[in-house]
């Protein structure tokens, strides 16, 4: 007998057809003998459609709060429909909220993190012979509210309880078969992977490839979690995330894309020592996530700096710098959304030079400026205007994985 946890995301459970399609694949396991935990996302886009039902009542300030409290509810909504699908296949379920299956996580609400997880409700279910149904993306803090884990956070409440339980297996089943090079919804001869280490999924999850949260990757290295993601439509072998994989370093494994970006610039700083420490210090103090920066070279005494930030913190960094106008002088921020990042990910990059030469060749080939460059040992990310981030990733991902 074997214990696992299934998560299945939200375009899985869309409607009737696709919930009974997952309800037998749980059903099949339970059948054999397994402990079956599942971890389900709301239906289709429904998280998108609450979110768009709040901002039809007030497109300013909601109240993190009270948005936690909508959420959760598309969540509520998939877990009994699946139960219930899986009682009309005539099994024993139990479908379970966030709290009710012990998930206590901190008060930030929206952007959530798991505290711990108390699994005595799950383990006396599982002990009772039910399949467990557990609500993805939410838990409660320690005022008795609800919260959520972040959009795509389903995949981190699997992962979670699979470490907390001591899973045998993680299963994440999504509408692709596994992880790819790149997006194979978007990017022709994107190739499948059969494995991947936590590091190279960490950054790809994090640049963009929205396949599996990057949360839910960080957690499964550090309570080493090996997590499977495959197809809930078709049955076949997946990919596997591990520590250490057995294919042979590959100099790239994939390209990713991310709009989440928004520049700021700052025009006519004073060219002295500090300014770039004052300025990031604020930006650090508010919380800011800057992560690429660019500082041009100083002329008649000022210089200017340019910097990202996730889009839903563009006004807040704006914020931040324009609290130091009594301490740094300038003469202009200005922020643009129009942009996107490009990255290419390889743990083997770190011994081969010249892939940023490669990358820089393929976007120069198709016309493609350059505004910003960003590199770590495995990833190089570059910004670019965001009407071309289709063909840039094509074009990148044909010259090293074509
Ligand atoms: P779910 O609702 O199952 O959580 P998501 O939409 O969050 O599914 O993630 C699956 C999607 O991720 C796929 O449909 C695919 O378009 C996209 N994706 C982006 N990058 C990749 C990649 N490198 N490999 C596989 N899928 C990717
Ligand atoms: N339903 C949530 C979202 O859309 C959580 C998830 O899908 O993992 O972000
Ligand atoms: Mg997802």
């Amino acid at each position: 007998m074997s214990l696992i946890v299934k998560k299945f995301g939200g375009s899985s459970v869309a409607n009737k057809e696709r919930i009974f399609n997952v309800a037998r694949i749980i059903v099949d396991d339970y059948k054999k003998g397994n402990e079956v935990i599942t971890v389900v996302s709301a239906q289709g886009d429904t998280t998108d459609d609450l979110i768009e039902k709040a901002r039809e009542i007030n497109d300013g300030n909601i109240s993190k709060r009270e948005m936690d409290m909508l959420l959760t509810a598309g969540e509520q909504i998939s877990v009994s429909l699946l139960a219930i699908a899986i009682e009309k296949l005539g099994c024993p379920v139990i479908s379970l909220l966030g709290w009710q299956a012990g998930f206590n996580t901190d008060s930030n609400h929206g952007i959530a993190r798991i505290k711990n997880i108390n699994t005595e409700r799950i383990r006396s279910e599982l002990a009772k012979k039910n399949i467990v149904i557990v609500a993805g993306f939410q838990g409660i803090n320690k005022y008795d509210d609800l919260t959520t884990l972040g959009r795509g956070g389903s995949d981190t409440s699997a992962v979670a309880i699979a470490a907390a339980l001591h899973a045998n297996r993680c299963q994440i089943y999504t509408d692709v078969d596994g992880v790819y090079t790149a997006d194979p919804r978007k990017v022709k001869g994107a190739k499948k992977m059969s494995e991947i280490t936590y590091d190279e999924m960490l950054e790809l999850a994090t640049l963009g490839a929205q396949v599996l949260n990057n949360r839910s990757v960080e957690m499964a290295k550090k309570y080493s979690v090996e997590l499977e993601v495959l197809s809930s439509l078709e049955n076949k072998e997946g990919t596997i995330v591990r520590e250490n994989i057995e294919m042979e370093k590959m100099l790239i494994r994939g390209v990713t894309s991310d709009k989440n970006v928004t520049t700021i610039s700052v025009i006519g700083l004073k060219d002295l020592p500090g300014i770039a420490f004052k300025l990031f210090n604020k930006l650090a103090q508010f919380k800011v996530n800057v992560d690429m920066i660019l500082q041009s070279i100083g002329r008649d005494g000022t210089k200017d700096i340019s910097f990202t930030v996730p889009r839903d913190q563009a006004q807040i960094a704006i914020e931040s710098i324009n609290s130091l106008k009594p301490i740094i002088k300038y003469e202009s921020i200005t922020s643009d959304d129009s942009v996107s990042k490009i990255s290419v990910v390889g743990a083997g990059m770190e011994s081969h030079p010249g892939v940023a030469a490669k990358m820089f060749e393929s976007l120069y080939d198709a016309d493609i400026n350059i505004r910003m460059i960003t590199t770590s040992e495995i990833r190089i990310s570059v910004l670019i205007d965001e009407s071309k981030t289709d063909k840039a990733v094509q074009v990148v991902h044909d010259a090293f994985l074509g």
